[in-house]
């Protein structure tokens, strides 16, 4: 019993428990990344592959909205805050 009991604890402890997307360090904080060298180098590698924005639709309004990816990724992106960011123009 004391054993299974443990082996719970365990489990739960490694749920907590993210690995930095960089270094590949554990670390229990609930970002992707264990420091901040690792989340500007994080951000960086992001703007790099995504581009430094992103389109996103508003669902409510179906206005298309320019969105720096570090802010997706960093406060995770909420329908009321697409209004904060600048509407994208199409068109020519
Ligand atoms: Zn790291």
């Amino acid at each position: 019993m004391r054993k299974f009991l443990k082996s719970l604890n365990i489990a739960r402890d490694e749920k907590m428990m993210r690995t930095c997307v960089i270094c590949g360090k554990k670390h229990d904080c609930r970002e992707y990344t264990c420091s901040d060298k690792c989340h500007e180098m994080f951000k960086q590698k992001l703007v790099k592959e995504f581009g430094e924005y992103k389109i996103v639709v508003d669902m409510v309004t179906g206005k298309e909205h320019r969105v720096p990816i570090a802010d997706i990724f960093e406060k995770g992106l909420k329908q009321e805050d697409l209004k904060n960011y600048p509407v994208v123009v199409i068109g020519r």
